[in-house]
């Protein structure tokens, strides 16, 4: 029994907190560092601005080297722990939209360059330290995972959180912000709303019914911007829910709150 202890200890890497950092990120996480005016921060190759008293970066699902940080003039490496990321089987999706028909490929290429487009965006001077659910429901599939279509077809792993509710439901703001992206149906993601919040940070909803906003809008959270639908590629009524900071796609499970008053 001793033998096993000991066993454990020399089997495990120890990590240690460093600095401002713990003491190694999850793949998918949103780490925010709580700073001053003055302080200065690094990672990779980005140089961050504080707002509301913290920067905020993404460290994305499938890093595994340690991320390198430059605070305040000292580096920091700090490790990522690996995911092991199940896969959700997802059968009943419409077969044009799993595998597209040549004729939709020219359709499928501009929206995706209409939303890396948006994406480039930073208007918002702001960085919201908490982000509200879009709607209350059933979570029907989770960040990370990937993904087999009709039990065949195996696609990219899941960008967000989807949260089933009924059609109609009115869908929230998660964050004050402005709208980047107002689309009503896009191929993959039909009706479609982006929105920036500021410090690269942005939230997308999609297969909406209805859209209450329009480009340029601004929002506060919490602001009802459209409704529940199954548009797109979808096979019931859900929000697909994505957060991201900088392109990189970050768990919304760890991040949102049912109520951000508290
Ligand atoms: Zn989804």
């Amino acid at each position: 029994m001793k033998y096993l202890w000991l066993f454990l200890l020399l089997a495990c890497p120890v990590f240690a907190e460093q600095g401002p950092f713990p003491a190694f990120f999850t793949q998918g996480q949103l780490v925010y560092v709580p700073a001053s005016k003055t302080d200065s921060l690094t990672v990779g190759d980005k140089t961050l601005t504080p707002f509301n008293n913290h920067f905020v970066f993404g460290v994305g699902r499938d890093v595994t080297e340690p991320v390198k940080i430059i605070f305040n003039g000292t580096t920091f490496t700090v490790p990522v722990k690996a995911e092991k990321w199940p896969t959700d089987y997802v059968d009943g999706v419409p077969p044009e939209t799993v595998q597209p028909p040549a004729k939709a490929q020219k359709r499928i290429k501009a929206e995706r360059e209409k939303l890396a487009k948006a994406r480039q965006q930073s208007s918002v001077q702001a960085l919201p330290l908490c982000f509200i659910w879009p709607v209350e429901g059933r979570i029907s599939g989770r960040f990370g995972y990937r993904r087999v279509y009709n039990k065949t077809i195996t696609g990219s792993s899941h960008s967000g959180t989807d949260i089933a509710a009924p059609a109609g439901t009115p869908i929230k703001a998660s964050a004050n912000g402005v709208v980047v992206l107002a689309e009503p149906d896009l191929f993959y993601t039909g009706g479609t709303i982006l929105i920036e919040h500021g410090s690269g940070l942005f939230s997308s909803y999609s297969h909406m019914q209805k859209l209450y906003v329009k480009e340029s809008d601004k929002v506060k959270q919490g602001d009802i911007i459209g409704e529940v639908g199954a548009t797109g590629r979808a096979t019931g009524p859900h929000v697909h829910f994505v957060l991201d900071w900088q392109g990189v796609r970050v768990n919304p499970e760890n991040v949102l709150k049912k109520d951000c008053s508290l």
